[in-house]
């Protein structure tokens, strides 16, 4: 595979030796010269300064950068004021989400949020900037759960590609049917930019079923019922989840996927594994 369209995601650190450990991941996954590093970026602007200083740091050590940025729960003028100091430093590429509001969540009124879904951001980046950034926005195979229907929610991407981007990452997912068809769909309705498959490797049960209760993700039962057989076995979970995610990605790139987006979790280990294995 070659590099091009092969990315890698990660989540700004919250204390100095999490930064620290970021760096490590970092220099480890650098070697496998992806085409640029992404940073996620907390609901209402949390992670603002935290993910602009890992973005700086990404590029001083030499790679692209793509920021994340959402807009629920954010102003124009906070927005205007990120996308700014982004061009200040002159990054070029922007993934752009609605984000999450987290429950409970301190100090951020997201019931009046400026901006309510992710075509409007990708509207307003495109009003304020032009074209200097190059936009990435998510996509989901298996649906947003918050969609109405899977039909209603591929034409709301197709809005989003209409409203100016680039290219699109997906939500991971373990079922590839479930991502061709979604890429047909959206291109029968005009949206026929780059839909990169956002992978998830697997290393760790419960918090892969965490997560995947959240964001909607299906584990297939033949995955589940094994990863839960394995318990404690930490080596045969890692080794099964190698094999799964390795075949996912090879049947993806086979099948015509433009490229593959890593959700490291800031972890280098199991991306560098399935990369070798792909190799
Ligand atoms: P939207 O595209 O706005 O869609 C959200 C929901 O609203 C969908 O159900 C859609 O069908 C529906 N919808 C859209 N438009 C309309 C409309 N006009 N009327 C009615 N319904 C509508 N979150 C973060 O907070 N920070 C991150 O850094 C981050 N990075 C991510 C990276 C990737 C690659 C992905 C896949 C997700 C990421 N997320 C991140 C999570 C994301 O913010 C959530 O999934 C969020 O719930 C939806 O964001 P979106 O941009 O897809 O929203």
């Amino acid at each position: 595979m070659s590099s091009h369209n092969f990315s890698i995601e990660f989540f700004p650190p919250k204390t100095p030796e999490g930064a620290e450990k970021l760096r490590v991941t970092r220099a480890r996954l650098a070697e496998l010269q992806p085409k640029y590093f992404s940073v996620t970026f907390g609901a209402g602007g949390s992670t603002q300064k935290g993910t602009l200083d890992t973005v700086l740091e990404i590029r001083n050590e030499g790679h692209d950068a793509a920021p994340h940025i959402s807009c629920l729960g954010s102003s124009r003028e906070s927005l205007r004021a990120i996308l700014t100091q982004y061009k200040e430093n002159g990054i070029k590429r922007l993934v752009a989400l609605r984000g999450d509001a987290p429950s409970g969540y301190g100090g951020v009124d997201f019931s009046s949020s400026e901006f309510r879904y992710a075509n409007e951001l990708v509207e307003f980046i495109r009003t304020e900037t032009g074209d200097w950034f190059h936009i990435e926005v998510a996509a989901y195979p298996e649906m947003h759960p918050q969609a109405k229907s899977p039909q209603d929610d591929v034409q709301r991407f197709a809005a989003k590609v209409k409203a100016g981007a680039n290219g699109a990452i997906t939500q991971y997912f373990y079922n590839t049917d479930a991502y061709f068809r979604f890429v047909e769909e959206a291109q029968k309705l005009g949206a026929t930019v780059p839909v990169i498959a956002g992978i998830m490797p697997i290393t760790n049960y419960s918090q892969l079923m965490r997560f995947s209760d959240m964001c909607g993700t299906e584990i297939p039962r033949w995955i589940r019922l094994k990863l839960a057989a394995y318990g404690d076995d930490a080596e045969s979970i890692r080794a099964f989840g190698l094999d799964v995610v390795t075949q996912l990605c090879e049947r993806l790139l086979a099948g015509g996927a433009p490229g593959l987006h890593f959700y490291t979790l800031n972890n280098a280990a199991a991306t560098t594994a399935i990369w070798h294995r792909l190799k």
